[in-house]
């Protein structure tokens, strides 16, 4: 199923998508039959995830290892190399994001990512699906210049809207067979089937959750396959894991 999170009459809450223009409140389904149904069109997208933390894979596709070079090392990584993003970097679906004076080299990297159901804490490999709320599509907006130049990635990866998010959560998703997908003005740029990923969503989850509690709510993104680049104002980026079914879609101004 997919759910949704929205700004309605001011207020912040979830509904599931009815087919591909309806919405339904989700405190409704509870037993009883839905009584309001919205048009989607008529509300304001948030991004489907209210985390305390965002971790990130850094390099979880062998092509893209491969593409970047010596930047950040050409082996194979041992253990899936992380880093976070800040919550601030959260943007919904439709929105505008600012290329930042600062950079010269802002890039797209499209991005299947998770969001935790239940509090996760030295969660085995086995199990560790079935802490998972939801699936979506990510775009992870990076200052590629200053992801090489400044000690840390906080500018590069966690500026104001880096990380455009949904707008569906799918809940029935098989993380290790679908496909990720990103288009730059609908001229195909990026695609791998995640069965690719070095190190699959379980074992990621897993390993994270040994030395970090996941939170209901908390984002991980998987990491970018081959064929990230440059992205211009004015561009339209969009990016579809295919078992989401709804694209994610931002315009950089
Ligand atoms: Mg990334």
């Amino acid at each position: 199923m997919k759910m949704i999170r929205f700004r309605k009459d001011g207020r912040p809450q979830w509904g599931w998508l009815m087919g591909e223009t309806h919405v339904t409140p989700m405190r409704k389904l509870d037993g009883e039959p839905a009584s309001e149904v919205w048009r989607l069109e008529d509300l304001e997208l948030l991004p489907p995830a209210e985390p305390t933390k965002i971790v990130c894979v850094g390099r979880n596709y062998a092509d893209h290892i491969k593409e970047m070079g010596h930047a950040f090392g050409a082996d194979l990584p041992a253990e899936p190399g992380l880093f976070l993003k800040a919550p601030n970097t959260l943007v919904p679906s439709g929105s505008e994001v600012a290329y930042p004076e600062w950079t010269k080299e802002l890039h797209y990297e499209g991005e299947l990512a998770v969001v935790i159901g239940q509090t996760a804490r030295n969660v085995s490999e086995e199990e560790a699906l079935g802490y998972v709320l939801g699936y979506t599509n990510a775009l992870d907006l990076t200052a590629r210049d200053k992801q090489k130049t400044d000690l840390q990635w906080i500018r590069a990866k966690s500026a104001d809207g880096f990380l455009p998010l949904g707008p569906v959560l799918e809940t029935e998703l098989d993380p290790n067979d679908t496909v990720v997908r990103t288009w730059v003005n609908d001229e195909p740029r990026q695609e791998a089937s995640t069965e690719l990923m070095i190190f699959p969503v379980a074992r990621v989850i897993s390993y994270v959750s040994r030395f970090m509690t996941l939170e209901p709510g908390d984002v991980l993104l998987t990491g970018t396959p081959s064929g990230v680049g440059p992205l211009a104002r004015g561009d339209r980026v969009k990016v579809e894991v295919s078992g989401v079914g709804v694209p994610l879609e931002v315009r950089i101004v």
